[in-house]
C-alpha cells in the first residue's frame, strides 16, 4: 500500500522530476505485484489516518513497513504505530534503506560518529564481522481473516498530484536499476576513481534516485561491486573501493540525520562563518542568476542548467555550484539546499543536507578554515575540453577551449570571431571570483575576532 501524503504534495518541497520518477517506480511495482496475484493499493490524504483506516477496513492483524530516518517520518511512524496499537493491530518494521542503521556503527564508547573517516573504518569492521546477505524474495504469507481487498485502481498522474508530467532522465523502476547496476559494475566501475570527476563522461553509476526510492538495495549494490573486484581481470581495486566509499558516505549522512536531527533545521556545529548577504533586491538578483544558470561562470551555469533540464547534476559540479552560491555570492546555504530538493530527481534530505553543510563548512567536514572552489580552475581541470559546458551552455558552442572556461576574458575581436558577445549572448560574471573570495575570507576573519 502506498499513501500519497497530501501535505507533502502541497508543500512542493520535491519537484516534478522526483514525483515523476517515483510514479514510474510505483507503476512497475504495481505491475510486478499483479504478476504475483497481489493488488497494489494506494490512497491519498494524511498518511497516519490512511494507514489506520485501511488497517481497520481490511481487518489487518499486522502492518509491515520499512524504517525511514527523517525526523518527521520517525514521528509519523511513531504515531501510526501508536494508533494501530489502540486497534490491536501489530506493527513490524524492517531495515531496508541502509546497510547499517545509526545504532549499528558507533564509536568505542557507543557515541555517534561525527567524522566520516572514523565512521568509514567502523563501517568496514562491521561489514567484515557480519557481511549482510542480499535478501531473497520473501515467501508469501498466508492471509487470515482479512476482508477482500478492493481491486487496483490506476495510479494518479503527475498532473493529478499537482506536478508537471516529465519523462524522467534516469529511467525509473527496479528493472532499470538492475540493468544500470550490471552495466556499471561490468565496465565503468573499473575506472571510477578518475572518471567520476569528469562531468562530460558517463563515469558514475547514476543510481542515486534508485537508492533514494528503494528500487535498488545498497546491500545488493555493494555485493555487486565486491563481486566485480573478486572476479579480478581488469578490475582495479582502488576504483571499486572508492565507489563503495561513496555508498558509505550515504550511510554516514543517514546516521548523522538520526543522531543529530537538529541538522535538518540548522548547522551541524556552531562554527563562525561569514554571515550571508542581507535580504533584498541584490541578493535576489544574484540568487536568480545562480538558479537560472546565468552567473557568467560557464561551469556553474552548465551545472545549474543540467539540473533544471534533467533533474540531475554531476557530483563534482554540485560541489562547485554550492561553493559558488555560499562563498562567492554569499547566499545562505539553506536556499541552495531547498532549491536542490525542489529540482533533484534524487532529492534526499540526509545526503542533500549533509553535502550542503559540508560545502558551507558548517557540517562534518574536518577541514580547518574555508574551502573555496575556484570555478575556472575546477572547470579547466575536470572539463578540460569544455565538452560538458558546450552541452548545456549552447551560447558558448563556438568558443575555443582556450577561452571557454573564462569567456569574459575574450577581446571584442574574439567575441565577434566566435559569435558570442559577453553581456548580450552570454552573461557577464555576476561577481569577480578573486574579489568575492577575498571578501569572504576578510569577513570570516572579522567575525572570528568580534
Ligand atoms: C551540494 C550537494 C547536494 C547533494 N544532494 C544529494 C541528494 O539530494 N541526494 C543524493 O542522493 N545525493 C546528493 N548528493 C551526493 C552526490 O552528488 C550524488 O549522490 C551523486 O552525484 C549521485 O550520482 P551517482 O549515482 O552517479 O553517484 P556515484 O558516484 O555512482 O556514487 C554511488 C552512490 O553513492 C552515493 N553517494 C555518492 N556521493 C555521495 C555523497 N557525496 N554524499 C552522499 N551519498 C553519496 C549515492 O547514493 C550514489 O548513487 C549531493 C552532493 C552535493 C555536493
Amino acid at each position: 500500500m502506498f499513501v500519497f501524503d497530501e501535505s507533502l504534495l502541497q508543500s512542493h518541497q520535491f519537484g516534478s522530476e522526483c514525483v515523476s520518477f517515483m510514479l514510474g517506480c510505483l507503476e512497475e511495482l504495481a505491475s510486478s505485484l499483479a504478476g504475483r496475484g497481489i493488488t497494489f493499493q494506494w490512497r491519498r490524504g494524511d498518511q497516519v489516518e490512511q494507514v489506520v483506516q485501511a488497517a481497520r477496513e481490511w481487518k489487518a492483524d499486522v502492518v509491515y513497513w520499512n524504517r525511514d530516518y527523517e525526523p518527521e517520518a520517525i514521528e509519523r511512524d511513531r504515531l501510526t504505530q501508536q494508533q494501530l496499537g489502540k486497534l490491536g493491530v501489530a506493527v513490524r518494521t524492517f531495515k531496508d534503506h541502509v546497510v547499517f542503521e545509526a545504532s549499528e556503527v558507533r564509536g568505542a564508547t557507543g557515541e555517534p560518529l561525527q567524522r566520516y573517516s572514523a565512521y568509514r573504518a567502523r563501517w568496514w569492521n562491521r561489514w567484515h564481522a557480519m557481511t549482510p546477505a542480499v535478501q531473497s524474495i520473501p515467501v508469501p504469507l498466508a492471509a487470515k481473516n482479512t476482508a477482500p481487498l478492493p481491486i487496483s485502481r490506476p495510479l494518479p498522474s503527475a498532473s493529478e498530484l499537482g506536478y508537471d508530467p516529465v519523462v524522467p532522465w534516469i529511467e525509473p523502476g527496479e528493472r532499470n536499476a538492475m540493468k544500470r547496476l550490471r552495466w556499471f559494475t561490468e565496465g565503468p566501475i573499473h575506472s571510477y576513481a578518475q572518471s567520476r570527476n569528469l562531468p562530460a563522461v558517463d563515469g558514475s553509476a547514476k543510481l542515486s534516485p534508485h537508492f533514494r526510492f528503494g528500487t535498488l538495495s545498497p546491500r545488493m549494490a555493494i555485493h555487486a561491486a565486491l563481486n566485480a573486484l573478486a572476479k579480478g581481470g581488469r578490475v582495479s581495486r582502488p576504483d571499486v573501493l572508492t565507489w563503495v566509499d561513496e555508498l558509505i558516505w550515504r550511510e554516514f549522512f543517514q546516521q548523522v540525520l538520526v543522531a543529530f536531527p537538529h541538522v535538518a533545521k540548522g548547522p551541524f556545529k556552531a562554527v563562525i562563518v561569514p554571515s550571508p548577504r542581507p535580504a533584498g533586491s541584490e541578493r535576489d538578483r544574484l540568487f536568480r542568476a545562480w538558479c537560472d544558470g546565468k552567473s557568467g561562470y560557464p561551469i556553474v551555469d552548465a551545472g545549474m542548467r543540467q539540473l533544471n533540464q534533467t533533474g540531475w547534476m554531476h557530483n563534482r559540479v554540485r560541489m562547485v555550484v554550492a561553493s559558488f552560491l555560499i562563498k562567492d555570492l554569499r547566499i545562505d546555504w539553506q536556499s541552495g539546499e531547498r532549491y536542490f530538493m525542489q529540482h533533484l530527481v534524487d532529492a534526499d534530505m540526509a545526503a542533500n543536507n549533509g553535502n550542503w553543510q559540508w560545502c558551507a563548512s558548517t557540517g562534518t567536514d574536518a577541514m580547518q578554515g574555508y574551502r573555496i572552489f575556484n570555478p575556472a580552475l575546477q572547470s579547466k581541470k575536470f572539463d578540460p575540453d569544455g565538452a560538458y559546458i558546450r552541452r548545456y551552455v549552447p551560447e558558448l558552442v563556438g568558443v575555443p577551449v582556450s577561452k571557454i572556461h573564462e569567456p569574459h576574458l575574450m577581446s571584442l575581436d574574439e567575441q565577434d570571431r566566435y559569435g558570442c558577445h559577453i553581456g548580450a549572448d552570454y552573461s557577464t560574471p555576476v561577481v569577480d571570483h578573486q574579489l568575492a573570495r577575498q571578501e569572504y575570507l576578510n569577513l570570516g576573519k572579522q567575525e572570528t575576532t568580534t
